[in-house]
């Protein structure tokens, strides 16, 4: 596996010199503590935790993987300790809202700590990362008793949240999803199905799980219009909110995967498990689409990830291997060949790896910042930002995840014959990078997004 050495200067001069940052947090009320010197302190800080804590970690989770057992599932060694760290150090806190225990910095800071984080290891940047949905969904569409259950906790890392939608017969079509929920007379549900696929479905790096889980009330219509959107803890929480006896959620088993073996994939059966409705009954579709352009910057990320760190370790390679001579005569004369970056196919590769990343970065960053301006700018700045946003989220999520996986097999070629072999780490980088492309809409689907736009 590639070194990761965060490109900090890069980071810092897409939020500072492309975007100017700090003019624009200035003037949206609730981020005016979003300074350039804030900003950098944190870029530098999130720089030093995945270089340090989280990159050493990446191929220990890719050769180990996690082990399932009926009660949980062990993450691989190291990720619940540095998950222990990352929340110590008040990162999953980071762009929360204040009323939460949010630090209340702008998605912007959020991103960049995902990329940062993502970028040493995505496999274990999954685990804090699904909880953002979670949290975006029940502040948005949740009532205050849930609120008040479950953000302190989500916010502070101290639970950790997942997204359960997807079911053996649809994840695209979640109009043919199937799990059922039916009203208890104590006004909750009982949640029964089986969702597959689950990321972060059951770990043991944190004490409570909280599900966000799709599904159908007995008179619900056919289709999209019938899909409500529930709260389903692993625990129940008490009334002073300390968790309480295991629900009937329950984790049968783990894929064995291509890639991001450190992240479990889950199967998790629910089997009358207690849950609570959020927002209206058969609005649950478009709850969760008030938030669905962040979580798409969000996977976008992994894009960008996979591009960086691929080309950190081909550039690395290029200036070391030896073949041939240049064609504009020796560039090494003391020595037997020249390096393979004298040679005009090998900095192509590594020229296209460079563009991909840091035109990624510069795309994703601007399109984080649009959603900040919609979330906290004027009435008519934020429809211009979500409009902009609408266009342009899916494209980004999917041209970000494609490159991000030609980069990886750039990555691979540079290296020649090494790249195929495990030992270097740029075959795992392609074997991680494939699964961007798939979820959180699969490349074809953000296609259809952007038609629909039309219409
Ligand atoms: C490792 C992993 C982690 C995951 N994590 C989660 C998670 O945390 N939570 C969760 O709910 N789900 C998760 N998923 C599920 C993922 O989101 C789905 O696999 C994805 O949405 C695609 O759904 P599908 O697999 O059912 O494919 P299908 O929907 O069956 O699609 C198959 C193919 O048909 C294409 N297609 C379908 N409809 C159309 C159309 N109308 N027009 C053009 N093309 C179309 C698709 O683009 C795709 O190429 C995960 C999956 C994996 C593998």
């Amino acid at each position: 596996m590639p070194d990761y050495k965060a490109p900090v200067r890069d980071i810092q001069f897409v939020v500072n010199e492309v975007l100017e940052s700090e003019k624009v947090y200035q003037s949206l009320p609730g981020y005016e503590e979003a300074t350039e010197d804030l900003m950098n302190a944190i870029i530098d800080e999130g720089a030093r935790f995945a270089e340090n804590v989280l990159a050493p970690l990446n191929r220990v989770g890719d050769e180990e993987g996690c082990q399932w057992n009926p009660e949980c599932v062990t993450t691989p060694e190291g990720y619940k300790e540095a998950y222990a760290q990352y929340v110590d150090n008040g990162w999953p806190a980071l762009s929360a809202a204040p009323e939460y225990g949010g630090q209340g910095m702008p998605t912007l800071m959020g991103i960049i700590m995902s990329e940062l984080a993502g970028t040493a290891d995505w496999a274990w940047v999954m685990y804090p990362g699904l909880s953002h949905g979670a949290v975006d969904t029940v502040a948005e569409h949740g009532d205050a008793e849930q609120k008040a259950k479950y953000l302190t906790k989500l916010v502070s890392g101290e639970w950790t949240g997942t997204m359960c939608l997807t079911e053996s017969q649809c994840g695209s079509d979640l109009g043919l999803l199937r799990t059922k929920a039916e009203p208890q007379a104590d006004g909750s549900y009982a949640i029964t199905g089986t969702k597959i696929f689950i990321s972060a479905g059951e770990h043991d790096m944190a004490d409570n799980i909280v599900h966000i889980v799709l599904a159908r009330l007995p008179d619900a219509p056919a289709g999209t219009k019938g899909i409500s959107l529930f709260i389903v803890p692993r625990c129940n929480v008490n009334d002073d909110g300390s968790v309480g006896e295991r629900n009937a959620v329950n984790c049968a088993s783990i894929e064995k995967k291509m890639g991001i073996h450190g992240n479990a994939t889950c199967v998790l059966n629910f089997d009358g498990a207690r849950g609570f409705l959020i927002g209206e009954p058969n609005r649950g579709l478009n709850a969760m689409f008030t938030f669905m352009n962040t979580a798409r910057i969000g996977t976008a990320v992994q894009g960008l990830a996979h591009a960086e760190l691929s080309f950190q370790g081909a550039l690395t390679y290029a200036k070391d291997r030896l073949a041939m001579r240049s064609l504009t005569g020796p560039k090494n004369p003391d020595g037997p060949a020249d390096p393979i970056i004298v040679h005009p196919d090998v900095r192509r590769m590594l020229l296209t790896q460079k563009a991909f990343a840091e035109g990624s970065r510069a795309f994703l960053y601007f399109l984080a910042q649009q959603g900040d301006i919609v979330a906290k700018g004027s009435e008519e700045d934020a429809k211009v930002a979500d409009d902009l946003m609408a266009l342009l989220t899916p494209i980004g999520k999917a041209f970000v995840t494609e490159v991000g996986f030609e980069s990886a097999n750039l990555g691979v070629q540079v290296y020649g014959g090494h790249g195929f072999i495990r030992e270097w780490g740029m075959e795992q980088i392609v074997r991680d990078a494939r699964i961007a492309m798939l979820y959180e809409g699969t490349t074809g689907i953000q296609a259809l997004d952007l038609s629909l736009i039309h219409i």
